[in-house]
């Protein structure tokens, strides 16, 4: 039996990605992913501002970031959660104001290919995304006129994919490599159950890098060849990047290739061309680092969750950059031989596809299936002395509540500083990040130590967190719910000035 009774009760499934998105629904027995109105089923996540009215968001706007690029914001994505402002022109943007934008196009294409409006969507995020950049994601849509149901972690969203098309029991572990992070998850399916039994990676390792790496080398070679520093033109530098990503996309399929840049620079002794022939040996070479990266980061995956090498039966690869040769072959090389390689889903599209598998959960369509994901990062209090008390540590299972009995230092005090702690064990993690404080005033004036004062830290369906503390003698309570300071500190008119453009 479905939930839904009427066409307007559809959720869609979307995977907002760094670089591109894709949006699915539930149909029938299957997720299928819509068809946007320009006939494809990725939108690229750029938004481009074309002037005071109205705004290009996909394909359209990706053809500016050369011509148009002070007009252009890419990768925003990158940006969740943090006070960083896009400035397109004269104005200034929210990376949740800019994503609302983009979920406001994809809802608006879904609503077209289903013929009928839609206004509640699951949105997939990456598992290590912390409380500030889950909560700019549920803004975002919420600014696109949605109703979020559900955060769902990316490697969960490849999982149910898999476990929905393919069924069968098993150990996985899911890479994601995409455009800028890297996500790795051990996943459990048992009894139509998927439990998260360990996460690692890295926001600082995608397919960009790789680009960037790719350009840093030509630009140095061209500099010394000709004298000419790409990178400080910004027109150059855009073309360079754009070749870049393609040179590195063609070497996934051919051993050798060329970039070619026609009137790359003029100067005055006339216009100057980029050319360069590219092997895969080359460009392995110039990425080394990286691929060390990823190996350590598997590695301390394993570590950090106690199991080993020789528990994982299959392996989904996720995101373009997987299909980066050496990245497949060194996730070989790390596994024992027998481990299966699942390669037949696509994998730009297997996490919109499981975010549409989701969507099947939540209307009722799907009934035999049901997962359970876990917090990416540790979470707790600061005490007097600066230190971080642990109250859930990560990797535990979420919906979940944890309390923890504290009490006063000083004599009489009757006021308490509730101060909310994340901290990060992954790289590219900022080590311990505030989330928030509060105060629980009223507090029985007692010698120190005598108040009990219980802290409670619940997380909701979203992985989003809830800090509450009691003054268990007085029955004082007082809570915050983690908000992200940073954006909702972001001035009025720029979260209004987003929903006042028009999509062309
Ligand atoms: P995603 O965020 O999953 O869309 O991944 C995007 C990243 O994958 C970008 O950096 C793309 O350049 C990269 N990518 C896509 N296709 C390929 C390919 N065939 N070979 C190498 N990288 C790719």
């Amino acid at each position: 039996m479905s939930n839904k009774d009427k066409d307007s009760d559809v959720i869609l499934g979307i995977d907002l990605g760094t670089t591109n998105s894709l949006v699915s629904v539930y149909q029938e027995t299957n997720p299928k992913l819509i068809i946007n109105r320009r006939g494809l089923r990725m939108t690229p996540s750029v938004v481009s501002l074309k002037n005071k009215n109205e705004i290009l968001v996909g394909e359209l706007a990706r053809n500016q970031t050369v011509v148009n690029w002070e007009m252009t914001a890419a990768t925003i994505k990158r940006q969740m959660g943090t006070s960083e402002m896009f400035k397109l022109g004269e104005r200034q943007f929210t990376a949740v104001e800019l994503s609302g934008i983009i979920l406001r196009k994809l809802k608006q294409d879904a609503e077209a290919f289903l013929g009928h409006e839609v206004k509640q969507a699951v949105i997939t995020v990456p598992a290590f995304f912390n409380d500030n950049q889950r909560l700019a994601t549920k803004r975002a849509g919420e600014l696109a006129g949605l109703t979020v149901l559900k955060l769902l972690n990316e490697p969960t969203a490849a999982a149910l994919a898999y476990g929905s098309a393919r069924g069968g029991e098993g150990n996985l572990m899911v890479v994601d490599l995409g455009g800028g992070t890297l996500d790795i998850t051990l996943l459990e399916y048992k009894d139509n159950l998927f439990r998260v039994k360990g996460v690692g990676g890295s926001t600082q390792l995608g397919g960009v890098d790789f680009d960037r790496i790719l350009v840093q080398w030509l630009a140095d070679g061209f500099k010394e060849a000709c004298g000419v520093d790409l990178l400080a033109d910004p027109i150059g530098h855009q073309q360079l990047l754009i070749q870049c990503e393609k040179l590195k996309i063609d070497l996934s399929t051919v051993t050798e290739t060329k970039i070619t840049i026609p009137y790359i620079s003029v100067t005055e002794k006339g216009p100057l061309h980029l050319n360069e022939s590219v092997t895969r040996e080359k460009f392995e070479y110039l990425i080394k680092d990286q691929i060390q990266t990823l190996q350590g980061l598997i590695n301390d995956t394993f570590v950090s969750s106690g199991l080993p090498k020789e528990w994982v039966q299959s392996v989904i690869l996720v995101g373009g950059a997987t299909r980066v040769p050496l990245v497949e072959k060194t996730i070989r090389g790390l596994l024992p031989e027998e481990v299966v390689f699942k390669r037949d889903l696509n994998p730009d599209e297997v996490v919109a596809l499981g975010a549409g598998v989701l969507a099947g959960i939540l209307a009722g369509d799907i009934t035999d299936m049901e997962f359970l994901d876990v917090t990416s990062h540790n979470l707790g209090v600061e005490n007097h002395k600066k230190e971080f008390i642990k109250l859930i540590p990560s990797g535990t299972p979420y919906p979940c509540e944890k309390t923890k009995l504290f009490s006063t230092t000083e004599e009489k005090q009757t006021e308490v500083t509730i101060h909310v702690l994340q901290n990060g064990e992954r790289e590219g993690d900022e080590g311990v990040v505030s989330l928030g404080d509060f105060h629980l005033k009223n507090v029985q004036p007692l010698p120190a130590g005598d108040p009990n004062i219980d802290v409670t830290f619940s997380i909701d369906k979203h992985g989003l967190l809830n800090v509450s503390a009691v003054d268990l003698d007085s029955g004082e309570t007082e809570e915050i719910i983690i908000t992200d300071n940073i954006v909702s500190n972001a001035p009025e008119s720029t979260e209004r000035r987003g929903t006042e453009l028009t999509i062309v």
